[in-house]
C-alpha cells in the first residue's frame, strides 16, 4: 500500500508538472507509460493496484487515437454542446465579432505573453500635438468662463464655437488629406482632457465629432464621393455633425430601435427616384440642436423589393443635411451640471435618396456592424478622457486645498481622515492615467479592442465618480456652494453623464465586458461555437474534436498553474526584475485562476450564465482588474519616474490585485454548484486569500504626496490639465498656493513659536507678521511671501455669495 501511495504521488506530481507546462498528449502518454512500467516491475507492486493504474492509463492513451476520440467522445459531447450553448442572435454575433483582441486575449490564456503588451509603443505626443496643446488649446481654455456657460447662458459664446471650428477641435481624427488634424488617439485624449479641465461643457461636445460620429463612419464605410464632399466640410467646421441612435423606446438595447426607413419611390429635388421614407423619434442626441449633418440609425425595409431580393435589411445608417424636409431639430435637453448642446431629432415621412445611406445602397443593413466596429476605438478614448480630466483636475486642486485650508490649528491635510481620501484620489487617478495612456497607444497602432474599450469606459468613469465624491468631501462647504469660485461642482454633478452614455455602466459591467470577453477573448470558445454551427457534419465533428481537446488541455493547464502559483509564484516568470516583479507574477497567477474559473463557470452554467449577471459582472471585474493592473505596470515601465511614481504603483497594484481576488472569492461564494465551488476554491486559493490590499500607511503616503509640491503630483497633472499661469485659472492659483505653502508654512510655525516665547504679539496673522518683521525674526522678502500666501489662501477659501437681485439675474 505504501509503495502504491508513493507511486501515486509520483504520478500526480508528474501530471501536475506536465499540465503546468501544457505538454502534448503524446509526450504525456510516453512519460506516464515509463512511470507505470517502472512501478509494474518494482518488486512490491500489487496486482490489483497495478491493473487499476494501467486501466486508467489505457483510457488516457486511447485519446491519442483520433477515431476513438471522435466516435466515442467528441460526437457525444458535441450533442451536449449543441443543447447547452447559448443561442447567439445575428446582432449579438456582429457585436461579438466587432473590433479585435489584444492584451485582453492574453489575460484569458492563463499564461500571458508579456511581449504583446511590452511591445506597445512608449506614450509619445508628436511635436504638432504638443504645439496644439500649448497653443490653440490654451487659447481656447482662456476664452471660456464656465460659470457663465453653465449657469447664465446655457451655451458657449459664438466666438468660442468659431474658434473651435477654425482651429480643428471638431476634426482631430479626420486625416490631413481631407483637411483634418489627424491626431493620434493619445493626442485626442490629451486635448479633450485639457479643455475638459476648463470647460466640461465644451469637452462633451468635442467628444462626438472625435469619436463615434459621422466622420468616423464616413472614413471607414463612406463611398469615395461621400468622403470627398463631406469630410473636408466636417474638417473646417462648415458642417457640424451629430449621430442619432437612441430614442424613447431604445436606450441600452439600441438594436430595438422602432425608427423605420421604407424603400419606395418618391420625389426628390423635382425628380421621381427610388429612395427611403423615414419616420423616427430620437432623444438625448449630443450636438443635435446645432448640428447641420445628422447621422441617423433606423431599420430599413424594402417591402416591394425595389433594390434587391431582401425585404428586411435591418439597422442602416444615413447622413441627412439639417434642412431635409420633414426633419425637426433644435429642441434641447439640459444635461445635469454641464448644459452642452443635446436634444431631440424627429422626422415624419422624411424622404431621402439612397446615396444618403453611409456607403450607399450597398451598405443597406450594415449599420449595426458599422456602429459596433467604430464604437470600440471611440469608447476607449472619449469617455476615459473625460474621466482622466476629472481625476487630474481633482489631484490638481484637492491636495493644495487641503494644505491651504486650516482647522484645529493645522492644515486639514495633516489629518489622517483627509489623507486617506486624498490617497485614494491619487491612486485612482494613476490607474485612469496609465490605463488610458497605454490603451490610446495601442489604438494608435491599429488595435480596435472592443472588450478593452468596454473595460475602459466602465472603470474609468466609475473611478472618476469615486474621485469626485472624495474631492467634494475634502472640500466640505467650499464644494457645496455654487458660484464662479466653485471648481468642483460641475464635475461632481455631471459624473452620471459619463456613467450613462455609450453603454450605461450597469449594463456594460453585467452584460458586455465578460459576455463579449468570454466569446471574443477566450482562445477556444468561439472556435467551438463555429464548429458547432458548421453545417457539414463531418467537418463540424473534425473541428469540434480538435478545439474541444485543446480546450480540455488548456483548462487542465490552468487548473495546475492556478494551484501551483497559489502556493508559490516561484515557477512563473516576470519580464522585469525590479520592485514590480512580483506584481507581474501575481497577474500571471490570477490570469490562470481567471481562465479556470471562466471555463468552469461556462461549463456549469452554460447558457444561463448570460442571465446570471451578478456572476458574469464579477468575472468581468476580474478581467478588468488584471487589465488595469498590467497597463499601469506598462506605463510605469515606459514613463514612470522610478522614485516619485513607485508608491502609486504599489498602491494601484495591491488595490487591483486584491479586487481581482475578492471578485473571484465572491463568485465562488455565490456559485450555484457548491461542490464545484469548493473544488475550485482549493485550486484557486490553496493558501487562502493571501493578496492584501494596500496598507493604510501606503494610502496615507500617496495622499501626502499629492498634497505637497512633489514630483509625484507634478507627474500626475503634467499633461491633460490647463495649467497656464493666468489670473482666471484656478489650477495656476493652486500651484502658486502650494509653492508658497512650502515656503510659508515653516515661517508660520516660526511666528507661532515666537509668540509662545513672548517675542512677538498680535491677534491676527497679519499683526504677527508685522511684528516679526519689526523684530527681525523674518526678512522683508519673507514678510511679502507670507502676505502673498495669506491673500491667495483667502481667495481659495472664499466662496461666492449673491444678493437676491444677483441671483435673479443669473437665470
Ligand atoms: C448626456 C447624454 C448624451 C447622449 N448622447 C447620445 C448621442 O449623441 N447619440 C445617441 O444615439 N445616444 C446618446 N445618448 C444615449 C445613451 O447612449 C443612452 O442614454 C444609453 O444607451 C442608455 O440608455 P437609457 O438612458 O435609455 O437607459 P436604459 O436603457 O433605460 O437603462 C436604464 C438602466 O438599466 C440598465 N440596463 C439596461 N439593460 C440592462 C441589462 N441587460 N443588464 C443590466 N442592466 C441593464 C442600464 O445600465 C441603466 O442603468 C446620450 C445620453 C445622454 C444621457
Amino acid at each position: 500500500m505504501i509503495s502504491f501511495i508513493f507511486w501515486l504521488i509520483i504520478l500526480s506530481g508528474t501530471l501536475l508538472v506536465l499540465a503546468y507546462k501544457s505538454v502534448e498528449l503524446k509526450i504525456v502518454t510516453i512519460i506516464l507509460w515509463s512511470i507505470l512500467v517502472a512501478y509494474s516491475i518494482s518488486s512490491d507492486a500489487v496486482i490489483i493496484y497495478k491493473s487499476l493504474l494501467w486501466l486508467l492509463f489505457l483510457g488516457l492513451a486511447s485519446l491519442n487515437i483520433p477515431e476513438i476520440r471522435r466516435n466515442y467522445i467528441s460526437s457525444r459531447i458535441l450533442k451536449i454542446y449543441k443543447s447547452i450553448l447559448p443561442k447567439i442572435s445575428a446582432t449579438e454575433k456582429e457585436a461579438i465579432n466587432a473590433g479585435n483582441v489584444w492584451w485582453d486575449g492574453e489575460l484569458f490564456t492563463g499564461e500571458p505573453n508579456w511581449d504583446v503588451l511590452r511591445k506597445n509603443p512608449r506614450p509619445n505626443l508628436s511635436a504638432e500635438e504638443k504645439a496644439f496643446l500649448e497653443g490653440p488649446c490654451n487659447d481656447l481654455c482662456e476664452m471660456i468662463d464656465e460659470w457663465t456657460v453653465a449657469h447664465k447662458d446655457y451655451d458657449l459664446p459664438t466666438e468660442v464655437y468659431d474658434f473651435v471650428k477654425q482651429k480643428g477641435f471638431f476634426s482631430m481624427i479626420i486625416p490631413k488629406e481631407y483637411g483634418g488634424l489627424d491626431f493620434s488617439p493619445l493626442g485626442v485624449a490629451m486635448v479633450m482632457s485639457k479643455i475638459g479641465s476648463r470647460s466640461p461643457t465644451l469637452s462633451a461636445m468635442v467628444g462626438v465629432p472625435n469619436s463615434l460620429g459621422p466622420a468616423e463612419l464616413l472614413m471607414h464605410y463612406g463611398t469615395d464621393q461621400q468622403k470627398e464632399t463631406l469630410l473636408p466640410k466636417l474638417a473646417t467646421g462648415e458642417l457640424v455633425p451629430c449621430f442619432a441612435l437612441t430614442g424613447p423606446y431604445a436606450g441600452s438595447d439600441a438594436t430595438s430601435i422602432p425608427d423605420t426607413g421604407i424603400i419606395c419611390k418618391g420625389e426628390f429635388e423635382g425628380k421621381e427616384i427610388i429612395g427611403v421614407k423615414l419616420n423616427f423619434n430620437k432623444r438625448y442626441i449630443t450636438l443635435a440642436p446645432i448640428a447641420t449633418l445628422i447621422g441617423l440609425a433606423f431599420k430599413l425595409y424594402d417591402p416591394d423589393q425595389l433594390i434587391g431580393e431582401t425585404k428586411d435589411y435591418g439597422i442602416t445608417c444615413a447622413l441627412l443635411p439639417k434642412e431635409t424636409p420633414g426633419m425637426e431639430t433644435g429642441r434641447r435637453h439640459l444635461p445635469i451640471g454641464i448644459p452642452f448642446q443635446n436634444g431631440t431629432i424627429t422626422g415624419t415621412d422624411v424622404f431621402i435618396p439612397l446615396d444618403y445611406i453611409i456607403g450607399g445602397a450597398e451598405q443597406a443593413g450594415g449599420g449595426w456592424k458599422m456602429l459596433t466596429e467604430c464604437l470600440s476605438a471611440g469608447r476607449a478614448i472619449s469617455l476615459p478622457s473625460g474621466a482622466m480630466c476629472g481625476a487630474k483636475s481633482a489631484v490638481a486642486v484637492t491636495g493644495p486645498y487641503a494644505r491651504v485650508r486650516e482647522q484645529f490649528g493645522m492644515p486639514i491635510a495633516e489629518f489622517e481622515g483627509i489623507l486617506e481620501p486624498l490617497g485614494r484620489i491619487a491612486g485612482r487617478a494613476f490607474i485612469i492615467n496609465s490605463s488610458l495612456t497605454t490603451t490610446a497607444m495601442a489604438i494608435g497602432t491599429g488595435e480596435k479592442p472592443s472588450v478593452i474599450s468596454a473595460i475602459m469606459k466602465y472603470h474609468t468613469t466609475e473611478l472618476a465618480r469615486k474621485i469626485s465624491i472624495d474631492a467634494m468631501d475634502i472640500h466640505g462647504g467650499k464644494g457645496v456652494m455654487l458660484g464662479p469660485k466653485n471648481y468642483l461642482a460641475a464635475g461632481y454633478e455631471s459624473a452620471p453623464i459619463g456613467i450613462t452614455v455609450e453603454g450605461a455602466n450597469i449594463m456594460t459591467r453585467s452584460l458586455i465586458i465578460f459576455g463579449q470577453g468570454a466569446f471574443r477573448c477566450h482562445p477556444y470558445v468561439l472556435k467551438e461555437i463555429q464548429a458547432v454551427e458548421e453545417e457539414d457534419l463531418d467537418e463540424s465533428l473534425d473541428q469540434f474534436d480538435q478545439h474541444f481537446f485543446d480546450h480540455i488541455g488548456y483548462t487542465l493547464s490552468n487548473a495546475s498553474r492556478s494551484f501551483v502559483r497559489g502556493i508559490t509564484n516561484r515557477f512563473t516568470d516576470s519580464p522585469v526584475l525590479d520592485e514590480t516583479e512580483n506584481y507581474y507574477k501575481e497577474i500571471n497567477r490570477f490570469s490562470a485562476a481567471f481562465a479556470l474559473l471562466t471555463d468552469v463557470s461556462m461549463l456549469v452554467l452554460g447558457g444561463t450564465l448570460k442571465r446570471k449577471e451578478t456572476i458574469s459582472a464579477r468575472l468581468g471585474d476580474v478581467l478588468s482588474s488584471l487589465y488595469l493592473a498590467s497597463t499601469s505596470l506598462k506605463y510605469y515601465e515606459d514613463l514612470g519616474d522610478k522614485e516619485a511614481d513607485l508608491p502609486l504603483v504599489h498602491w494601484t497594484q495591491k488595490t487591483l490585485l486584491h479586487e481581482a481576488q475578492e471578485n473571484m472569492h465572491e463568485t465562488l461564494m455565490n456559485f450555484p454548484n457548491k461542490i464545484v465551488a469548493i473544488l475550485l476554491r482549493c485550486l484557486i486559493f490553496p493558501m487562502g486569500r493571501n493578496v492584501s490590499q494596500p496598507s493604510i500607511e501606503e494610502t496615507l503616503t500617496i495622499g501626502k504626496l499629492i498634497s505637497r509640491k512633489t514630483k509625484t503630483r507634478d507627474n500626475l497633472i503634467m499633461q491633460g490639465v490647463y495649467l497656464k499661469d493666468e489670473p482666471t485659472n484656478h489650477y495656476a492659483q493652486m500651484n502658486k498656493a502650494l509653492e508658497l505653502y512650502e515656503i510659508c508654512y515653516p515661517l508660520k510655525k516660526e511666528l507661532i513659536k515666537s509668540k509662545k516665547k513672548g517675542l512677538i504679539s498680535g491677534n491676527t496673522f497679519n499683526e504677527l507678521t508685522e511684528n516679526a518683521l519689526q523684530q527681525g525674526i523674518i526678512s522683508e522678502n519673507q514678510s511679502d511671501q507670507l502676505a502673498e500666501y495669506a491673500a491667495i489662501a483667502d481667495e481659495i477659501i472664499n466662496v461666492d455669495d449673491f444678493s437676491q437681485k444677483e441671483i435673479d439675474q443669473i437665470r
